[in-house]
């Protein structure tokens, strides 16, 4: 075998893939059949979620330096700045990071490849696959070198996060399923000058249509997006200067352009992968789901694909787990893209539809209602939750299993835990929770009890433990999320809950890991 697994792309997907497996001492072998890193900046909103992810693998202080935290919203009709909507810290208490940063994918991509690199990991550039074929225990892949000639390699698993044009999808005979939108859209970074909010994401909302300008680094440096005018769509050669008078005249505003660095157009499609499994290959990220960008959704789901199949592949690697665990990265990842699509469809289809109703509630009423309901606490922290994917919870996974006696409103097998800040020791200093899991492992949390001695001796090595003791700001933390005593929580390595119940049972934690991770069975 030449490797344990072959991730193929090293887009944002391919690079959180190959980087959680490397921590997670897995061979791993990652391609990309362009020559060097992606220059372009594409993706821009960091969610709160990615960022927890980038605190354990090291980089998030750095993606903090070079983005920007998005303080708030402002949406303007015919000129006139009809609202605005603060974040500021919108998610306060709900994580680490309660807020959205604005951060290009080319920064993005360029820290996870130095986070690679740090692993003595590399990408093999200007490498492509072009074959696959699966055998009972392997994949023969064909790989088109950069000179030209093609090789064969053979790998346990193959991981396609090769955007979404996929060749793993394809070569496993996998549909991708859905419909191009009818809008052609054009995304430009510009240095410019006019009316909008510095530092802030600005919303210009007109009859037809709508167009966002997200600062960015540097001075007056805007990402522009917006929709191509219809007389225009279809035309290979158009340029920036040629939406401007359009732009200028939906805006209402006085827009003053120096210079734009990049200039590209799209048409969006929402697809879906029809199985994210084909036998030893895998789809994630663009190659299993694409969709319309309104909430900055894609890159960060694709990251959060590939941190939900890092460690049951690493487990499966090491032979501390069966095959069979692998199952559930579909059964808990088709379901939020499937969620995902179906929302950022409906609002896609709000903000762009032609009809004179929908141009009416767009300069008339959208402002309004969403300033409004923006400035209610409980819709404030619905919207973090759901928008920066801390709320995404696999409930009905197999792998999930919530014990008699848990409150129904305390956090469920399935549910991200919470993120809270406790003592660990009696009269010791206060911790950040997130800051002791250890997200290559898994973690039990015994609240109000004490630990079950020995741990859980399947998970030998691969446990941590942290009791919560008794003590009044921990009674506090706890009520806060809802946490009863006594309770304990079983976490998986990507900090969802497997097992949670009341009194701590070391059998029932021992039947959990042995039947949940299929120990025992056909190794990998
Ligand atoms: C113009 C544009 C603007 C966008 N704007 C936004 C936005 O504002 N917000 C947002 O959330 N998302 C946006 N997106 C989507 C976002 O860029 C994607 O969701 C994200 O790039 C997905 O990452 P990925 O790693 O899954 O795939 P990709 O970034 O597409 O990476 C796939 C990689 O696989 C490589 N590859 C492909 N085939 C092969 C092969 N056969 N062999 C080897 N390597 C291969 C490619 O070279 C590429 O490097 C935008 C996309 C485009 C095109």
């Amino acid at each position: 075998m030449d490797t344990d697994v072959l991730v193929v792309g090293a887009g944002p997907t391919g690079l959180m893939l190959a980087n959680q497996l490397g921590r997670r001492g897995v061979r791993a072998l990652i391609i990309d059949r362009h020559a060097g890193p992606s220059v372009q900046t594409r993706a821009l909103g960091v969610q709160a979620r990615t960022l927890e992810i980038y605190a354990h693998l090291g980089i998030v202080e750095r993606a903090l330096e070079l983005g920007k935290r998005a303080t708030g919203a402002n949406m303007w009709v015919q000129g006139r700045r009809a609202a605005r909507i603060p974040f500021g810290d919108i998610g306060r208490g709900l994580s680490p990071y309660p807020f959205l940063l604005i951060l290009g994918q080319d920064d993005n991509e360029r820290l996870l490849g130095e986070a690679l690199q740090e692993q003595s990991m590399a990408v093999q550039w200007n490498t492509e696959l072009v074959g696959l074929a699966q055998e009972s225990h392997q994949v023969k892949a064909k790989l088109k070198r950069p000179d030209g000639a093609i090789g064969e390699i053979a790998a346990a698993w193959v991981a396609g996060c090769d955007g979404a044009h996929s060749a793993v999808r394809e070569l496993s005979g996998i549909a991708f399923e859905g419909a191009p939108y009818e809008h052609v859209f054009f995304v430009a970074d510009t240095q410019m000058t006019g009316p909008m909010v510095p530092d802030e994401v600005n919303i210009y909302l007109w009859r037809e249509g709508f167009h966002l300008f997200f600062p960015m680094r540097g001075t007056d440096h805007w990402r522009l997006v917006g929709i191509v005018p219809a007389d225009m769509r279809g035309r290979d050669d158009l340029t920036f200067e040629d939406v401007i008078p359009a732009m200028r005249q939906q805006t209402g505003t006085e827009l003053s352009f120096k210079a734009c660095s990049w200039f590209s157009t799209y048409r969006i499609h929402h697809r879906r992968a029809a199985r994210f499994r084909d036998g030893r290959c895998f789809v994630l990220g663009d190659a299993a789901h694409v969709h319309s960008p309104v909430g900055a959704q894609g890159m960060n789901t694709g990251l959060q694909d590939a941190y939900n199949l890092a460690w049951k592949l690493a487990l499966v690697v090491s032979g501390g787990a069966g095959t069979a665990l692998l199952d559930s990265y579909a059964d808990e990842r088709v379901p939020v893209a499937q969620r995902l699509l179906s929302s950022t469809d409906r609002a896609f289809s709000l903000v762009v539809s032609d009809s004179w109703l929908a141009g009416l509630f767009r300069t008339r009423i959208l402002a309004k209602i969403a300033a409004f309901a923006m400035s209610l606490d409980r819709i404030r922290r619905f919207a973090f939750r759901t928008i920066s994917q801390i709320g995404i919870s696999y409930r009905d996974s197999p792998l999930s299993e919530t014990l008699a006696g848990l409150p129904d409103n305390a956090p469920r097998a399935g549910d991200r835990f919470p993120w809270l800040q406790l003592k660990f020791e009696p009269n010791g200093p206060t911790e950040d929770l997130f800051g002791r899991l250890d997200d290559t492992r898994f973690n039990l949390i015994v609240i109000g009890q004490a630990s079950p001695p020995g741990g859980v001796a399947e998970l030998g090595e691969l446990l941590r433990i942290h009791e919560v003791p008794n003590d009044s700001a921990n009674d506090r933390e706890l009520a806060r999320a809802r946490i009863p005593r006594p309770s304990f929580f079983l976490l998986r390595p990507d900090g969802h809950v497997g097992l949670a119940g009341t009194r701590l049972d070391a059998a029932a934690a021992t039947r959990y890991v042995c039947e949940r991770l299929h120990i025992g069975t056909q190794g990998a």
